[in-house]
């Protein structure tokens, strides 16, 4: 298994190394330290808002510990990162089949992370249901039945063109009647049609919540951490439009601008419950924003 320290490798190495660097050439916290600082956050795909919020909230921890030491840095770093990553997934208690509402822009890796939560959640005993609510595209709804023939999960499908809302429905009965603790949803992700895709996920949020108490109970979005400041939009449409519970962020294996993931917890409030580290059905990773912290600045 590849190790959180090692997937995020890149990103790592491109901070790490950089902010080493800062650390060495400056005496004190001064002007030229921040804006220095601030340019490598600029690099690690932060982004100018998250940028200039975490600054602020570093700058205030360091007259509130009395320091003016670049010694101290990388400490109040990794405090001021530990404390944006505490934000409390949603726990609540689940009447089975627990339903995930998957949301996404095509190519984020939204089939490839449904395999990976099935595969994890079958691994845990739990028996799970893929439904191919991607009805638009005939190519989604094959790539989905192979992941789910090879990992072993049961799999609901209509013709492509079929009602997403209809396919959710069918695919919660079955769930239901033949004893699913898990109903993973996948959606369509075409953003060209914005509002139709919205008022799609809309829809589909109302039937299964008609069969099936307190369904969909996630709806968890996919971003691409190679996307940077893309991933971010993504997010805020996504999130103003169906409401996001939880965020899981693709591809953090291919990139060293994982400095996204600071950005989109800062910005939004929600909670990076895995994040994906390869191609494979075991690349992924629970997220931890203190183990995340640690590995980034050691
Ligand atoms: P979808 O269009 O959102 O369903 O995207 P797919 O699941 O088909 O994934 C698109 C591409 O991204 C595929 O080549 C996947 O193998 C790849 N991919 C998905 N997740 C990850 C990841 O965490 N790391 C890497 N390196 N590649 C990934």
């Amino acid at each position: 298994f590849l190790k959180l320290s090692e997937g995020i490798s890149k990103t790592r190495e491109q901070i790490t190394k950089r902010i080493d660097g800062l650390l060495s050439s400056h005496s004190s916290l001064d002007d030229d330290f921040w804006e220095e600082f601030e340019e490598i956050l600029i690099m690690a795909d932060v982004g100018m808002e998250a940028a200039n919020q975490l600054m602020e909230n570093l700058k205030a921890r360091a007259k509130k510990a009395g320091t003016d030491d670049p010694d101290d840095f990388k400490d109040i770093l990794r405090a001021e990162l530990e404390d944006i990553f505490k934000v409390p997934p949603r726990i609540e208690a689940v009447n089975p089949p627990e339903v995930l509402m998957m949301v996404g822009v095509n190519g984020v890796g939204k089939t490839t992370t449904i395999a990976k939560l099935a595969h994890r959640a079958q691994m845990q005993g739990r028996k799970v249901l893929i439904a191919a609510g991607d009805t638009f595209r005939a190519a989604a709804i094959e790539q989905l039945e192979v992941w789910a023939n090879r990992i072993g999960a049961g799999f609901f499908a209509k013709a492509e063109g079929s009602d997403p809302a209809a396919v959710a429905y069918e695919a919660m009965d079955k769930a239901v009647a033949e004893g699913y603790d898990l109903l993973l949803l996948d959606t369509a992700g075409r953003l060209h049609t914005k509002i139709n895709l919205m008022e799609e996920l809309k829809k589909i949020e109302r039937v299964v919540g008609k069969k099936h108490e307190g369904a969909p109970h996630r709806t968890i979005l996919v971003i691409d951490a190679t996307t940077g400041q893309n991933a971010l939009s993504q997010t805020k449409l996504f999130n103003e439009a169906v409401g996001v519970d939880e965020i899981i962020l693709t591809k953090l294996d291919g990139t060293a601008k994982g400095g996204v993931v600071v950005a989109v917890t800062l910005q939004n409030k929600l909670p990076i419950t895995f994040v994906g580290l390869g191609e494979k059905m075991e690349d992924l990773r629970p997220f931890n924003g203190k183990d995340f912290a640690k590995a980034l600045l050691t």
